[in-house]
């Protein structure tokens, strides 16, 4: 799920802020772009595709925050 590659990349501090190249802090806003019906499978590639989450930097004074569908492109692995 999606929802939780997003969680997992925060709290591990891999969600880099493009402004200040901190790791983001929190994110808001989830929602699922596709209506796919989960099967219960597990994991696949394809299933961290198709959500769109408003991402917040939260450190210090930086303002930076954005709604993106493209979030996996902040993750620093
Ligand atoms: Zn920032």
């Amino acid at each position: 799920m999606a929802l939780n590659v997003i969680k997992k990349a925060i709290e591990e501090g891999k969600m880099r802020c493009p402004e200040c190249k901190g790791s983001v802090k929190q994110f808001d806003k989830y929602v699922e772009t596709c209506d796919s019906v989960w099967d219960g499978a597990g994991d696949s590639g394809l299933e961290t595709k198709g959500a769109k989450v408003t991402l917040i930097c939260g450190n210090g004074s930086c303002e930076w925050r954005e709604r993106t569908e493209y979030w996996s492109e902040y993750i620093d692995d």
